[in-house]
């Protein structure tokens, strides 16, 4: 039924996933801190529901934010609440935030027990809402609210749910490991997420080099007799568990530019937040762990741990055996998508799926190599998996036009570093994008802002002058009124005038 299409593009990457993969995931220590950045995916501030001093329970929500893609944030582990501290986070932008931090007390305590529930009893409506309360964003690194992409009115028009298994990144091999060790419950999150959607078709895509996670999910299929969940298995090129890649290599079909997947009537979900579906639904837990791969040369003990969201990422090392000789970089996601942090005194988020503790063996390469000037070869359009004219975005980049950037297509770059990799003259090309898009950003904020001060200032005048009518229609009156008054006065007797 399903045709597999070719990719653009892209890149046969070394793996490096044999560091990790073999490593079963076992549970990560309760760390004595737990760090939470107050800003959700789109940078807004968080409310906090908590205050300073307040003890905590495993699983209360503690912070929260509004809008469409509102979500929420619920304590890892029972504590006291400590003040607010402004302090670096985990951010390609490198920008400091408000974090609520928890000093946790060891016990564990479990706050609001949610009942497990039968699954085939719920609407939909029921189940995004259970989603919601849950605190489930996309765990293959966007965090967007899985809510609001499963959305009865959001996802009218969608015929396939698409599982994303396809961890294509060097290095990470969290979603390998779920798939090998909990192939039963994901088939479960599947079915929670086709009743929510209301269609039956599903598809599974997962990368030729993982063939134990595909064993797994088949027989579990096998076992479960849910067979309108089929396994595709994709070739192992980069980036093809970009969400827009599978998509099209599974169906064929293309994600318009600035469109979503529900445009051409699919939603994709990454294994970890399936698997995230299941604990919620099935057996009523919220999210306030995930599966990180830790590895790279510069970690003793490469493996994959379920972590508490919020564990300090030096507690996560010192887990793991500690550092490994002198490291180059610490890396938060994968090699070619992940971004450096600055210490490792940064908390895990929902969006962590891998710490890539690097030496100078595995990066210095091309950070070392001496960038020259673009000679328009041309190798970074053929292997740009988005079709997009990288060396055109570059140009216009670092001569200040960002605007011009956005004609070329910049926010269709999904930042896969394939550019980068294949560039003769080791532009850091990814670089140049994400500046310009973190300044187009900035310029549409201040556009708004600007916009809506205008708006204020406009809406005043239009109150004083509104004011200034009614005002006067008011004096108006009183005097008709007085007037009226006057004439129905009666005038004074006509003898006492004579009298006088
Ligand atoms: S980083 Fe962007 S421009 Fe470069 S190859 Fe990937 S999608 Fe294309
Ligand atoms: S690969 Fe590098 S040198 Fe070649 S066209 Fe692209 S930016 Fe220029």
């Amino acid at each position: 039924m399903f045709k597999r299409w070719n990719l653009k593009g892209g890149l046969d990457l070394e793996g490096h996933k044999d560091l990790s993969r073999q490593y079963s995931i076992i549970n990560a220590a309760i760390p004595d801190q737990l760090i939470y950045p107050l800003v959700d995916r789109s940078g807004n501030a968080m409310t906090v529901l908590v205050k300073t001093g307040d003890r905590v329970l495993k699983g209360q929500v503690i912070a929260g934010s509004k809008g469409v893609q509102g979500t929420l944030l619920h304590a890892a582990s029972s504590g006291l609440v400590k003040e607010n501290e402004w302090r670096m986070i985990a951010h390609p932008s490198g920008l400091k935030s408000w974090c609520l931090i928890i000093a946790t007390d060891g016990l564990d305590e479990p706050g609001p027990v949610y009942e497990p529930v039968d699954y085939t009893q719920l609407s939909a409506a029921d189940i995004c809402e259970k989603v919601h309360q849950a605190g489930i964003v996309g765990l293959g690194g966007a965090s967007f609210p899985t809510a609001v992409k499963i959305t009865p009115n959001n996802v009218r028009a969608v015929d396939t749910l698409i599982i994303n298994g396809a961890e294509c990144e060097p290095y990470i091999t969290c979603d390998d490991r779920l798939m090998q060790q909990y192939p039963s419950e994901i088939l479960l999150g599947i079915q929670v997420l086709l009743r929510a959607l209301a269609i039956e078709s599903c598809v599974i895509g997962i990368e030729e080099d993982m063939p134990e996670a595909i064993e797994a999910i088949q027989q579990a299929i096998e076992c479960s007799g849910f067979k309108q969940i089929q396994v595709k298995v994709v070739p192992a090129v980069y980036p093809v568990g970009g969400e827009r890649q599978l998509i099209y290599l599974l169906t064929g079909r293309e994600t318009p530019s600035q469109g979503l997947p529900v445009d051409v009537g699919v939603v994709c979900q990454n294994v970890g937040t399936v698997m995230a579906v299941y604990q919620a639904i099935v057996k009523g837990q919220v999210l306030i762990e995930r599966v990180v791969t830790v590895t790279g040369l510069g970690i003793k003990k490469p493996q994959n741990r379920w972590v508490r969201i919020g564990t300090p990422i030096k507690d996560l090392v010192s887990q793991c055996g500690g550092y490994n000789g002198p490291i180059e970089r610490l890396i938060m996601g994968g090699l070619m998508m992940g971004f450096s942090l600055p210490d490792d005194g940064v908390g895990i988020t929902k969006a962590t799926n891998c710490i890539l503790v690097a030496t100078s063996k595995e990066v210095t390469k091309s950070s070392e190599a001496e960038i020259q000037p673009c000679i328009r070869c041309g190798e970074c359009a053929s292997a740009c998996p988005v079709n997009l004219l990288p060396q055109q975005i570059y140009w216009h980049s670092q001569g200040g036009a960002h605007q011009k950037c956005q004609s070329f297509g910049l926010f269709d770059c999904i930042e896969c570093g394939c550019c980068d990799v294949v560039c003769p003259s080791h532009i850091p090309l990814v670089q140049y994008f994400r500046a310009s898009k973190s300044k187009l950003f900035l310029k549409r904020r201040e556009d708004e802002a600007a916009t809506l001060a205008k708006q204020r200032f406009e809406n005043r005048d239009t109150r004083k002058v509104q004011e200034k009518v009614e005002r006067e229609q008011r004096i108006r009156l009183k005097k008709l009124a007085l007037v009226k008054l006057q004439k129905g006065r009666p005038s004074a007797p006509a003898k006492m005038q004579d009298k006088s």
